[in-house]
């Protein structure tokens, strides 16, 4: 059984080129710069410190595997969209990032971390893009943050926004602060982990 608090890093990776050999399944996990994205892996670990991101812009920016045991990888995907990365570190991200998501054969589910209060901006409409038919898992973040009325609206407008561009994909609130969905992710992605078959890209 995978178990998210076994969670071990095990490498990262620069380039391409540095990706570890494919043996999976791996649940990747993406999102704009400072969604909450290290949050909710810390939380779904049960950890206070497993991912943990440098908010300088321009530094290197790293894929960073964890094992959660049985051979399945967690994948922490570098953030996107900061306002002020240079052109040149923006088309690293993606050489690097798009080659992982279009490529990666043992790739299982990809969770897709969004601030409950402004989901699916023009970055993660692209990232959706990229992944083609793959298990997708909408975490709607820092849910904390509306009162219980507007939650249920985020919710309901991501649902019908992604109606068209990903109609399979899961969508459900989260927030690591109150652990609001927290056990929920876990389950379902543990769930995907095992179910053996994976989805590529269409
Ligand atoms: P990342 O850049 O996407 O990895 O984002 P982080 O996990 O580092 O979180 C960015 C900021 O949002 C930090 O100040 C966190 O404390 C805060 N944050 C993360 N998750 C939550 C949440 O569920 N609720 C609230 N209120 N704040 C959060």
């Amino acid at each position: 059984m995978q178990a998210f608090s076994l969670a071990q890093f095990v490498g990262a990776a620069a380039r391409a080129a540095q990706l570890p050999p494919e043996e999976g399944p791996e649940v990747a996990f993406a999102g704009r710069s400072n969604v909450g994205k290290s949050s909710a892996i810390n939380a779904l670990a049960g950890r206070r410190r497993l991912a943990f991101t440098s908010k300088t812009p321009g530094r290197t920016q790293t894929i960073n595997f964890y094992a959660l045991g049985q051979g399945s990888l967690l994948v922490d995907l570098p953030g996107y969209g900061y306002a002020r990365v240079s052109r040149e570190l923006r088309s690293q991200w993606e050489a690097l990032v798009g080659a992982y998501l279009r490529s990666r054969t043992t790739l299982a589910a990809v969770v897709i971390v969004m601030d409950a209060r402004h989901p699916l901006t023009a970055l993660d409409e692209q990232l959706l893009d990229w992944l083609g038919g793959r298990r997708v898992l909408v975490l709607l973040s820092k849910c904390d943050k509306l009162p219980r009325r507007e939650q249920a609206a985020a919710l309901k407008a991501t649902r019908l926004r992604l109606a068209t561009r990903a109609p399979e994909a899961r969508v459900q609130l989260f927030s690591s602060i109150t652990r609001h969905g927290v056990d929920e992710a876990r389950a379902l992605l543990e769930t995907w982990l095992q179910g053996a078959e994976i989805k590529g890209p269409r």
